[in-house]
């Protein structure tokens, strides 16, 4: 056990919710116990993990219950932030449940935490002036005129044929938990943490902290956690094997591994693609510049094999 080093693996959308299939929480918990099964594989083989996790369907999900909870049962409206920590709370509570169970079955320890993650950002970010992070399902356009009313920013999203919700993603600069989620890995426990890429906050003069409407970018969120942790590798998990050049035209082709020059230079080029692809290089290579170690882009299934140099993209130094 605990040989092989310290991994922050973040999950991307389709490690909790099947993509285009049902949207429930049954369907959410098989999901993610397969997930569950397959991050265990990991830690038996070694790995001490942090999981990280995207939010975007549900905490969509939560504004909208707010919205119309606000609207018809005339409850509080739920600042985003608030929503962010919620989902950080409920999908905290559906990893360590199926993380706890798929240890158990291969008789590994299994202390799993959640802890609630804040995240300090730069009240002056430019994200701040132009939102660009989808949040939420997508929304008719015949609906799109009244959310906009509300406030909503939307951007049309035409291959769903619909809108989505945007909003500020401001660049996350410190982890106000790291030391905590520091203690809890060295005591060798499993934790979950920076749901969502983290509640996003900033200080006041006063140095008081507190939260604002934005998300932060998981995949930033993850790099800057892996950072402050000195992990032995980061380990980002979507639902492609390998980032690829070119990607969706007929030159495309998979990177098998890159170094960080190349990787920024690929992406200046446009190869990754803004809000989906381009932050996780970005993230990885942040991750990969600072502390010299090993970061990789890959698929859940892939994750086994991308570790031993065998699938995936690899970024090094
Ligand atoms: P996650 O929920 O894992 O964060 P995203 O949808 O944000 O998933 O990012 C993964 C997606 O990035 C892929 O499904 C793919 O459509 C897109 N993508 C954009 N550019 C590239 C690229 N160059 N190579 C591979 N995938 C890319
Ligand atoms: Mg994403």
């Amino acid at each position: 056990m605990s040989a092989r080093g310290l991994l922050v693996v973040a999950l991307g959308g389709n490690a909790i919710q099947e993509p285009d299939g049902e949207d429930s929480v049954s369907s959410d918990f098989a999901r993610t116990a397969a997930t569950a099964d397959r991050l265990a594989r990991l830690a038996a083989d070694g790995w001490r993990l942090v999981i990280t996790h995207g939010n975007g369907p549900q905490v969509g999900n939560h504004l909208l219950r707010s919205e119309l909870a606000h609207v018809h049962g005339d409850l509080p409206l739920l600042p985003l932030e608030v929503c962010v920590a919620d989902t950080q709370g409920g999908m905290g509570y559906m990893l360590q449940q199926c993380l706890s169970n798929s240890l158990h079955r291969l008789d590994l320890p299994a202390v799993v935490a959640t802890i609630v993650t804040q995240i300090l950002v730069d009240q002056d970010d430019p994200g701040f002036a132009a939102p660009t992070k989808p949040v939420g399902e997508v929304i008719p356009a015949e609906r799109a005129e009244v959310l906009r009313e509300q406030g909503w920013e939307l951007v049309e999203d035409r291959r769903r044929n619909g809108f989505r919700r945007v909003v500020a993603s401001p660049h996350p600069l410190e982890i106000v938990e790291a030391a905590a989620i520091k203690t809890m890995v060295d005591e060798g426990m499993l934790v979950v943490a920076a749901g969502g890429g983290g509640i996003p906050v900033v200080a006041g003069p006063d140095g008081d902290i507190k939260g604002v409407a934005a998300v932060v970018d998981k995949d930033l969120a993850s790099a800057l956690l892996a950072v402050d942790l000195q992990a032995d590798g980061l380990l980002v998990l979507t639902n492609v094997d390998a980032v690829a050049l070119n990607y969706d035209t007929p030159s495309e082709r998979p990177i098998a591994s890159m170094t960080v020059a190349e990787a920024l230079r690929y992406l200046d080029e446009g190869h990754f693609a803004p809000g989906s692809m381009g932050p996780k290089v970005e993230a990885v290579a942040r991750f990969v510049e600072v502390t010299g170690r090993p970061g990789i882009v890959t698929s859940l299934d892939s994750a086994a094999p991308a570790l031993e140099g065998g699938a995936g993209t690899r970024i090094l130094p």
